[in-house]
């Protein structure tokens, strides 16, 4: 299988390189949704386009049961500064997640199946739009492309996510919780302005948020058990007007919580509320509102032991890592969440100068496009046997 995917390297090279010049921001993936139809019908697989905006889903072989593989599309709002040829023709559009490299893995995944179609099974390769944002009336590319069917008649998903810090040619993967879960707040501290001379004649929002910041940065060291993993960041802070000499009306903030277990995310809410209170003692008010964006992301015992099988087989002994609980997020989660599900990490360290995800210079060493693709392809076709 690693043979296939080798041959076809410079193939999905060329896939990964072409997304990677055209990226598209969430929800408006209509060319990348496009150019891999068009690659996959080149091969001769048909396909379903515009599932839940602009997914495509594929699918290889034939018999009742259906073993989905999902890769996702977007990119970010962030301006590429790397000097390659296949840089960002979108101005102020990058694709620093990897996305570009999933959505070619999946495209490679597609044609390796294809070669010899399952009889024993569909493997169904749904490419995904809008991972990063959740901005559509509360939905991500998970939930829209779930609601319009691209996973009916699934028993079991895979999904990867290219990871800079492991090597190329190693995987990582964990049984149970792997991704945080996600949530958002907004908090407006209203005051009332005044001329900066005269602090008496008004009530200073920026104060009362400074003691309101601490009292948040004390929730995870003082309210929360030191075994359970949270993250509470304030994000954004801006008031009302910003110049030396004004007491703003009102401050506004944003923040994101990390977390993997419901009790805590009702704690975190029940101690913002409480943290908050401040502002009213201090003779302010305040606005507060909590959004549940991702549940965390779970892997499933069975699909996860059959994807470090397969990495032994394909990889080799040692190149299969336990991974470690990451407090970052993906919408893969909804899917984690209904089927038995597995998310894994491709190594996919750029020697010399490993890149950090969601900035302007991420990059990935193309080597391990292939791996992913093998990876993905034979997993599929190890579950299809299996059960
Ligand atoms: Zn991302
Ligand atoms: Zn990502």
């Amino acid at each position: 299988m690693f043979g296939e995917a080798s041959s076809i390297k410079s193939r999905i090279s060329e896939f990964r390189r072409h997304i990677h010049s055209h990226p598209e921001l969430s929800f408006q993936e209509t060319r990348t949704g496009l150019y891999v139809a068009e690659k996959l019908e080149e091969a001769g697989i048909s396909c379903r386009k515009g599932v839940g905006g602009a997914g495509v889903v594929a699918e290889i072989g034939e018999g009742d049961r259906v073993f989905a593989i999902r890769v996702d599309m977007d990119a970010l709002p962030i301006k590429e500064t790397n000097a390659v040829q296949y840089c960002s023709q979108n101005d102020g559009v990058m694709h620093a997640c990897g996305h570009d490299a999933h959505t070619a893995m999946g495209l490679g995944a597609a044609l390796i199946l294809n070669k010899t179609p399952p009889t024993n099974g569909r493997i169904r390769i749904v490419f995904q739009p809008a991972e990063e944002d959740t901005n559509h009336n509360g939905k991500s590319g998970a939930t829209l492309m779930m609601e319009d069917g691209a996973f009916e008649e699934v028993s079991g998903v895979l999904s990867l996510h290219v990871f800079p810090d492991l090597s190329c040619g190693s995987i990582a993967v964990r049984s149970g919780p792997v991704l945080a879960a996600c949530d958002k707040f907004e908090i407006v501290i209203k005051g009332r302005g005044s001329h900066g001379a005269y602090p008496e004649l008004g009530l200073d929002p920026v104060a009362i948020s400074a003691q309101v910041i601490q009292a948040i940065q004390t929730i995870v060291s003082r309210k929360n058990s030191a075994l359970e993993p949270l993250v509470i960041t304030i994000g954004g802070i801006r008031s009302s007007t910003f110049a030396p000499n004004i007491i703003s009306d009102y401050v506004e903030m944003t923040g994101t919580v990390r977390h993997f277990y419901s009790h805590t995310r009702s704690m975190v809410k029940k101690e913002l509320e409480q943290a908050l209170g401040i502002a009213t003692t201090l003779g302010g008010s305040y606005e507060f509102k909590y959004t549940e964006e991702n549940p965390p992301v779970s892997n499933d015992p069975v699909i996860t032991a059959l994807v470090e099988e397969t990495a032994l087989a394909l990889l080799g002994a040692g190149k299969v890592q336990q991974a470690e609980m990451q407090m970052g997020g993906d919408d893969f989660s909804f899917l984690s969440e209904k089927f038995p599900a597995c998310y894994f990490f491709l190594g996919a360290m750029l020697q010399n100068s490993p890149r950090k995800l969601h900035t302007e210079t991420f990059d990935i060493d193309e080597n391990c496009l292939p791996i992913g693709s093998a990876m993905l392809a034979s997993t599929a076709l190890n579950y299809l046997a299996r059960s």
